[in-house]
C-alpha cells in the first residue's frame, strides 16, 4: 500500500507478526488459565501491576523505544499486534497503558538524560504508573483556556490549581499535566502552556474521587497547593506545549483502543447466537462485523503513516471519531438481541454482566480524549469546510 508516495507496510500476513500474535494469545490463554485474570468487560481491563510487570518482562512494554532506555527498538506494527491482542482478550493493562503509549514517547521527545534513564526502563519493566493533567473544571475541550498555574521561582516551578477527571490519579506515582507559565497574547490564544513531568508524592498534592456511574473509583479531582518542582520538571519549550501536544493526539486518537473498548461484548452476542437461522440477528451481528473490521483497516493505515513518519491528525481523529461511535453503539444493538430460554446459564450470566457495565459505561466514549463535536470540527477545518 502507498500513501503520498510511501510505501505502508501492514501489521498482518507475515510469518513475524503472525508468530508474535499467536505468542501473545498463548501467554493471555495460559494467564486466564491460571486465574491470573478474568475479562471483566471493563474497559482496558483491570488494573494490575503485577499483570504489567509480566508483560513487561515479556518485552511488550516500550516495545518501539531505544534499547538504551530499557525499549526492545521493535516496530510500531509489533506493538499495534500485541496492543490490540491485549484489548480484545480484556487482559488487565490499565497500569502501564498511558505510559507506554503516550507519557513514555512525551519524556523519550522532552526528557532530559536522567529522566530518560531513570524513568524510562522503569515504565518498560511494567512498574510505573502515569497519568494526563489536562482538562480542568473550566478547561476541557477548551484546553487554551486553562488556568492551573505554573511559577518560576528560585527554587524551580510552584504549581497551583486544579485538575479534574484524572484517570488513575490516585495510582499514579507521576503526571504529565499541562500549566499555565504566561498568559495567553493577543496574536495566539495558545501561547502561555507549558508540559511538566510531575511527582505525585510530593507535599501539596490532593487527590479527590470522583466516582462514575458504576460506582468504580477511575477518574479524580487533583489539587495542587504550592506544590514546588524541580527546574528540570519542565518538558520541552516554556509557553510552547501547543506545539508540543499536538504531536502526540494521532497515537492517542487512532490505537485500536478506540473501537475494541466494547470488542468483548460483540464476542459474547456472536457466541449466544452462533447457531441462529434468524435473518436478524444475522443481519445485526454479520453488520457490527463488518463495522469492525472496517475501523480496524483504518486504524491499520493510521499505525502505517505513523511508522513511515507522516502525522495523520485528520485521519486519526476519523478513526477515533467512527471507531468510538460504534464502540458505544454495540451494548445498545446487543440488548435488542439478548439470549433466548435455551442458551446456557453461564453464557447469559456472562453476556448480562458484560452488556451491563458496557452500557453504563459507554456514554464515556465518545467524550474521553476528545469529544464528538471537537473531532469533527477538526476534520471540517482540515478539510477546508470551515
Ligand atoms: C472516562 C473519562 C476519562 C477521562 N480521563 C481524563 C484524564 O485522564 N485526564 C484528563 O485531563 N482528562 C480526562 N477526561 C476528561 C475529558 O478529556 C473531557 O471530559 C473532555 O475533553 C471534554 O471536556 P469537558 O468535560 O470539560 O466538556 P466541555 O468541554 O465542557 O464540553 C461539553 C459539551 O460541549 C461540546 N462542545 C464544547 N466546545 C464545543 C465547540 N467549540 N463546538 C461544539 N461543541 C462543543 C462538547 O463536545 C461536549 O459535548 C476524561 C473523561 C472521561 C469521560
Amino acid at each position: 500500500m502507498t500513501f503520498q508516495g510511501l510505501k505502508l507496510t501492514r501489521p498482518e500476513n507475515t510469518r513475524q507478526y503472525e508468530d508474535l500474535r499467536q505468542e501473545v494469545r498463548d501467554f493471555l490463554k495460559t494467564e486466564r488459565e491460571a486465574g491470573t485474570y478474568a475479562p471483566t468487560g471493563e474497559f482496558g481491563g483491570g488494573f494490575s501491576f503485577e499483570f504489567s510487570q509480566k508483560l513487561g518482562k515479556r518485552g511488550w512494554i516500550g516495545m518501539t523505544w531505544p534499547k538504551e532506555y530499557g525499549g526492545h527498538e521493535r516496530s510500531f506494527d509489533e506493538r499495534y499486534v500485541v496492543s490490540e491482542e491485549m484489548l480484545a482478550a480484556g487482559a488487565p493493562i490499565r497500569a502501564h497503558w498511558i505510559a507506554d503509549r503516550q507519557s513514555g514517547p512525551l519524556l523519550l521527545r522532552f526528557g532530559n538524560e536522567q529522566q530518560k534513564k531513570e524513568l524510562l526502563p522503569k515504565i518498560c519493566k511494567g512498574e510505573l504508573c502515569f497519568c494526563i493533567g489536562l482538562s480542568e473544571p473550566n478547561s476541557g475541550s477548551d484546553l487554551f483556556s486553562a488556568q492551573c498555574k505554573a511559577t518560576k521561582t528560585k527554587e524551580g516551578w510552584r504549581i497551583n490549581g486544579q485538575k479534574i477527571w484524572t484517570s488513575n490519579a490516585h495510582r499514579a506515582q507521576y503526571m504529565i499535566g499541562l500549566f499555565r507559565t504566561s498568559p495567553a497574547t493577543e496574536e495566539n490564544r495558545r501561547h502561555g502552556l507549558s508540559q511538566f513531568l510531575v511527582d505525585m508524592s510530593l507535599p501539596g498534592i490532593t487527590v479527590r474521587p470522583i466516582i462514575n456511574l458504576t460506582g468504580q473509583h477511575d477518574f479524580n479531582e487533583v489539587f495542587f497547593d504550592d506544590v514546588l518542582l524541580p527546574e528540570d520538571a519542565l518538558l520541552g519549550e516554556v509557553d510552547q506545549a501547543w506545539k508540543q501536544a499536538s504531536a502526540e493526539l494521532a497515537y492517542e486518537r487512532s490505537g485500536p483502543e478506540r473501537f475494541l473498548s466494547t470488542y468483548l461484548v460483540l464476542g459474547e452476542l456472536a457466541h449466544i447466537h452462533q447457531h441462529t437461522d434468524d435473518a436478524r440477528t444475522q443481519e445485526a451481528v454479520g453488520r457490527l462485523v463488518a463495522q469492525l473490521w472496517t475501523l480496524r483497516q483504518m486504524s491499520l493505515s493510521v499505525a502505517s503513516m505513523l511508522q513511515a513518519g507522516v502525522s495523520p491528525a485528520v485521519e486519526a481523529a476519523l478513526v477515533k471519531d467512527i471507531g468510538t461511535n460504534f464502540e458505544r453503539r454495540v451494548p445498545n444493538i446487543a440488548r435488542q438481541f439478548r439470549p433466548k430460554a435455551d442458551t446456557p446459564a453461564e453464557d447469559r450470566e456472562r453476556f448480562e454482566t458484560f452488556v451491563n457495565l458496557a452500557t453504563s459505561l459507554a456514554p464515556a466514549l465518545t467524550i474521553r480524549g476528545g469529544s464528538q463535536e471537537i473531532l469533527r470540527s477538526i476534520i471540517a477545518r482540515e478539510l477546508g469546510l470551515r
